[in-house]
């Protein structure tokens, strides 16, 4: 196969045309034509994949868990799942809070910058802090009684509520293992084909990833310049140091935190990881939504990295909403530089909260595009710095979105490979790009 006939760089190559598609169109005043004859692909490919994404992670799961002999082996997974989800993602923040300590972005930024920022957000700042403010005030175990639907229909008809999905799916796949096992066999079967059916439907969302990502790259370029594109130069060069500090914080983890969890506690090579993974990574940056990736995730992981579905179909519909490594790391480092733009000095005490708090907060962000933002804002509250200084990130919100996007999707798909080493349900990887059948690790081995 010629290199440019694999899926990665066909991504890539449409990545870049629809940055390029973008600049153009921003500076020759094709805003209109990109919005009307562009976008709606990208639109399509984006609904496509959440469409894909509720009867997948019901069909793995159910199947997963029925085919658990023992219900033990459930909450031993689970237990490691979230424990090693909270602790990369302590490390995310610690890492975020190392860097920005070290860099002070925000003492490097001029005054005047910090007023005209403050004032042309004012409106998107009161309307963010309110949604932020909905949430702080919630009483302490909603996020508990919010993972337990009372009807399943309206679960799964929003992407959002994908926790519910996933206590619906457990509850049924542990109730199969208890009825009889001949009566028990039909069932599992029907819903194994069913999955099978959906990673194929996921298989042909794949091969418009291309086109998708064109329009949903040359979309966001337009959205984001508007009809001026000198004003993002303004923005990114006045922002620029901050940009810096979090992308170097992402870089930091991704190149020490997921490179340790791979190499040294499981037998899986590196390159193989990313060379797996890399697709989903790519769909990451170009749809800013762990939640919209999460089907290449699973399908990457279970038929390139030869973990087992049981694995996958547990821990990454949970890592797609609970872990992000990204976004925590991002919400400890946009902290503490409001902080100092605004002349707020934090205490190691402020900065512990930080680290509580943004744990606490990324846990709480949905998998969808600029939803860490409004849960900085909890974070912001949490050290007293006023709320009003998300203002001054904003501009460049979307751009770091894309990149604490595919941080997220990464560390779910890092910590999916762990858990499947440690449950002894990790086969053979099989880098073939070719859609294919779905082959089960013993009959790979
Ligand atoms: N866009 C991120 C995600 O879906 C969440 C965020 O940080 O805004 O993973």
């Amino acid at each position: 196969m010629r290199w440019y006939q694999r899926l990665h760089w066909k991504i890539i190559i449409g990545m870049v045309a629809g940055l390029f598609w973008g600049v153009l169109a921003a500076v020759f005043g094709w805003q209109e034509f990109t919005f009307n004859w562009i976008s709606p692909w990208g639109q399509i490919f984006i609904n496509l994949l959440k469409l894909i994404a509720v009867p997948l992670v019901l069909t793995s799961l159910i199947v997963g868990v029925a085919s658990l002999s023992d219900i033990k082996k459930l909450s031993r997974m689970g237990g490691r799942t979230i424990g090693i989800y909270l602790l990369t993602t302590t490390f995310a923040v610690s890492i975020g809070l190392g860097v920005v300590n070290i860099l002070n972005p925000g003492k490097a930024i001029p005054s005047e910058l910090t007023q005209k920022l403050k004032k042309s957000y004012e409106t998107t700042v009161a309307s963010k802090s309110n949604k932020a403010r909905q949430t702080s005030e919630r009483r302490p175990l909603q996020p508990l009684v919010e993972m337990v639907p009372a009807n399943i229909i309206e679960s799964s008809s929003n992407n959002k509520n994908m926790l519910q999905v996933v206590v619906v799916a457990i509850l049924f796949g542990i109730a199969l293992i208890q009825i009889e096992a001949g009566r028990s066999k039909q069932m599992v079967e029907l819903l194994d084909v069913a999955n099978e059916v959906v990673l194929k439907v996921v298989d042909m969302a794949m091969i418009l990833a291309p086109f998708g990502v064109f329009s949903l790259l040359a979309n966001t370029i337009v959205s984001v310049a508007g009809d001026d594109i000198s004003e993002i130069s303004e923005l990114v060069g006045g922002l620029g140091y901050y940009c810096i500090t979090v992308i170097l914080g992402l870089l930091v983890h991704s190149l020490i935190v997921f490179p340790f969890i791979i190499k040294f506690l499981t037998p899986m090579k590196l390159k193989t990881f990313f060379k797996g993974i890399a697709p989903a990574q790519l769909l990451a940056f170009s749809t800013s939504s762990s939640g919209a990736t999460l089907p290449v995730t699973m399908e990457r992981c279970e038929q390139n990295l030869g973990v087992e579905d049981e694995v996958t179909s547990f821990v990454l519909p949970l890592g797609s909403t609970v872990n992000m490594d990204g976004t925590s790391l991002y919400q400890a480092v946009a902290a503490v530089f409001i902080a100092q733009a605004t002349g707020i000095d934090l205490s190691f005490a402020d900065q512990l909260t930080i680290i509580f708090t943004a744990v606490l907060a990324s846990v709480g962000t949905v998998g969808v595009p600029g939803a860490g933002i409004i849960m900085l804002l909890i974070v912001l509250e949490a050290v007293g710095v006023p709320s009003a200084g998300i203002a001054l990130i904003l501009g460049v919100d979307r751009i770091l979105d894309m990149l604490r996007t595919v941080v997220n999707v990464t560390g779910d798909a890092a910590v999916c490979v762990l858990v499947a080493h440690q449950e002894g349900q990790l086969g053979k990887p099989d880098l073939d790009d070719e859609p294919h059948m779905r082959m089960k690790n013993n009959e790979l081995a």
